[in-house]
């Protein structure tokens, strides 16, 4: 059974769900309204040695990775995060260690100003996970579902990065490119100013977790459209292109981990998503358009481009 099809059988009980649940399992976070005039924006990831990190990366990536997740997630919301819990695993208590790895944690959580306020420590294998909580005006999130015909689809910096920097953590190449590649893999910055300033502009949004292309699908599937995009578009770094040459289109649109955003928006948004983006740090790519129907057809110099279904799947 597949990790969706799991969630949704046993775990998706929307008939019993509370009044004040606006937005349930299936987005990016859950968006909650305990009192009238205020949503509460709830995500919870895990990550896992083995499955989301190799053994032996620096401890401090893992504190940092375990927060940048769950922020990703409530960016993806357009909300703004507060408070944190985290639940740690780990097979032996060394200090060094988990002083290394709260110093990474830590060092992202006060760029945002989010408290750790709670959580829960056991021993087995090297693990993390956080819950995060955060706001949003009522209504303001942005959630997946709404894509319409005619929207721009756009993404934040540059995807593939973070997978070249993955396969190059066992190569010993050298050189300036391996090490941001690395860097982007080990370090990945969630957009959250980003992400709170496209609230009112996107009609829907998620972060990409999983690859570009599979993310995007989920969009389009929760919004119930298609999409036409142009694979020459997409904004390859210097760096992917020169570490990955050929397969650097392969790396942006299945590779993981990069925590950027996806999202669509009318035409008519343009002009205030080029004043908004003015200052931020990474470029924002139009990459296609939203179209009637379903599925997404990828172009590459005019011919259609065949995706490899390389996405990794827990189950
Ligand atoms: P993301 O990649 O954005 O973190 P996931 O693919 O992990 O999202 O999860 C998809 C949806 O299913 C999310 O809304 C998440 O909250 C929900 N979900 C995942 N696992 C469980 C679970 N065990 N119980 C309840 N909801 C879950
Ligand atoms: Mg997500």
């Amino acid at each position: 059974m597949d990790e969706s099809t799991l969630i949704s059988t046993y775990f998706d009980r929307r008939r019993d769900r509370r009044k004040d649940v606006i937005l349930g399992i299936g987005d990016d976070a859950a968006v909650l309204r305990p009192e009238p005039g205020f949503d509460l924006v709830v995500a919870t990831d895990s990550i896992a040695e083995g499955t989301h990190f190799p053994p032996g990366i620096p401890a401090a990536a893992i504190g940092h990775r375990c927060l940048a997740v769950n922020l990703s997630d409530l960016a993806a919301m357009a909300a703004e995060p507060l408070w944190c819990t985290l639940a740690l695993s780990l097979p032996q208590a060394d200090p060094a260690w988990v002083g290394e790895f709260a110093t990474g944690l830590f060092a992202l959580a006060d760029r945002y100003a989010v408290s750790l306020v709670g959580g829960d420590t056991v021993r087995g294998p090297v693990g993390a996970t956080v819950t995060i909580l955060g706001r949003v005006r009522p209504e303001g999130a942005v959630r997946r579902s709404g894509a319409r015909p005619g929207d721009g689809i756009w993404v934040t910096g540059h995807p593939g990065d973070a997978v070249a920097g993955r396969l190059l953590l066992a190569e010993a190449t050298h050189g300036a490119a391996a090490t941001v590649l690395r860097h982007r893999f080990l370090y990945p910055e969630p957009r959250v100013r980003e992400g709170r300033l496209l609230a009112g502009l996107a009609t829907a949004m998620l972060d990409v977790s999983d690859g570009l292309d599979d993310d995007l699908r989920k969009l389009l599937v929760a919004s119930g459209v298609s999409a036409e995009l142009d694979a020459g578009e997409l904004p390859l770094s210097a760096e992917l292109r020169s570490v990955r040459g050929a397969q650097a289109v392969e790396c942006a649109l299945t590779g993981g981990d990069d925590y950027e955003l996806c999202f669509t928006m009318p035409s008519s948004g343009d002009a205030r998503l080029r004043e908004v983006s003015a200052h931020w740090p990474v470029p924002v790519t139009r990459i296609g358009t939203i179209v009637p129907g379903s599925g997404a057809r990828w172009r590459l110099h005019g011919q259609p481009l065949s995706i490899p279904d390389t996405t990794f799947r827990h189950f």
